[in-house]
């Protein structure tokens, strides 16, 4: 498995629609059968600069996500930073008054530090105490530093660079005719945000078009200029995920979270990594948090946190993969160890040194 040491990006999947958005976003796909570690297959590219390994899990939550991120971790053994992308619900609004900010369907939500988190939160974590409070001990590791440096930079360069529209328009060209308009931008008049009292009426699996009133949603127009989007323009967010095991379907609740804790989006797998492994987590906004779930904006929104990862990793300078051939004398098949966590050089024989041999840039790939 010497192939598995070139990677030093791990990206993480909750979800296969994520997956295959990612595989959009890729510059170059490996052959599947080079890529594999304990039997399973993952699917391994280039994206620029980087070579990057992407996972789905296999179990939603927390739980999943961390193991997934470890088996990554042994089986790809130079990742030095993991992004976990997908989908996730957001609020629509946040920021002081007279300043704020909306966030509409298909935005783009980057964990970043703001106010006491370092950008994820796990907002059911802590102590229960009288009158069925939670006193909160969520904190997180907050972004690592050269990651950080990179959404910094990413984050400086304003709309214009982070080029969202014009890689979604690549990603639509690698799909044949058919499925070209799945990851279309659904447009304003889907996007239904529904007042905060106003609960969804049908069960889960109705669409809120067929069961919900129309005249309780808030539209963007009148949500002010902030909520005004062109199409395919999402605007990206820098600021705290809320993570949790549990599905947040309440409007109230997540009111609630965003004013204690400064969190403008909402997912179930975060926590479980971002307490371990160095990770920067992006989300395309599908629903707003609240009971009101609907599908049509999944596809669309797994599409821009994709675009959105390729921009960010874009900003981040290569990693080097040492030659630990001349450093290392363990043998190639041995695994890294625990305590490696996440460095560079984990044990490999000069076998493989003609694929990593020179690092990142002088790369070679299998049969490429
Ligand atoms: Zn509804």
């Amino acid at each position: 498995m010497a192939r598995n040491q070139q990677f030093t990006i791990g990206w993480i999947s909750p979800l296969p629609l994520e997956k295959e958005a990612a595989r959009l976003v890729l510059d170059e796909e490996y052959p599947q059968e080079d890529v594999q570690h304990e039997n399973t297959f993952y699917l391994g590219g280039r994206i620029g600069q980087h070579k990057v390994v992407i996972g789905v899990q296999r179990k939603i939550g927390l739980n999943g996500a961390a193991v997934l991120a470890e088996k990554m971790r042994v089986g790809f053994p130079n990742i030095k930073y993991l992004v976990l992308v997908g989908i996730a619900g957001g609020v629509p609004r946040y920021g002081p008054t007279g300043a704020s900010s909306e966030i509409v369907l298909g935005d783009v939500v980057v964990s970043s530090p703001r106010g006491n988190h370092g950008g994820v939160l796990q907002y059911d974590k802590g102590a229960w105490q009288g009158e069925g409070r939670l006193n909160f001990r969520g904190h997180t590791n907050g972004v690592p530093g050269d990651l950080l440096a990179a959404l910094n930079n990413f984050r400086a360069e304003g709309w214009s660079k982070t080029n969202i529209p014009g890689r979604l328009k690549q990603m639509r060209l690698k799909l044949d005719e058919k499925r070209q308009h799945q990851f279309d931008d659904p447009g304003p008049t889907r996007d239904r945000l529904f007042e905060d009292e106003y609960n969804h009426r049908g069960t889960e699996l109705d669409d809120c078009k067929d069961c919900c009133d129309a005249d309780q949603t808030i539209s963007r127009s009148e949500r002010g200029d902030g909520a005004t989007r062109l199409l395919d323009e999402p605007l990206v967010h820098f600021g705290n995920i809320a993570s949790s095991n549990q599905l947040q379907i309440s409007a109230r609740e997540r009111n609630r979270v965003q004013l204690e804790h400064d969190a403008i989006c909402f997912e179930m797998e975060a926590a479980g990594v971002m307490e371990e492994y160095p990770c920067v987590v992006i989300r395309g906004i599908c629903d707003y948090a609240d009971s009101h779930k609907n599908k049509g904006w999944q596809n669309y929104a797994a599409a821009t946190a994709a675009a959105c990862a390729k921009g960010l990793l874009s900003m981040l300078p290569a990693i080097e993969v040492t030659d630990s051939s001349k450093t290392a004398s363990l043998p190639s098949e041995q695994p890294a160890t625990h305590a490696s966590n996440i460095t560079f050089g984990s044990g490999n024989s000069g076998q493989q040194a003609g694929v990593i041999n020179g690092g990142v840039h002088g790369a070679v790939f299998g049969r490429r």
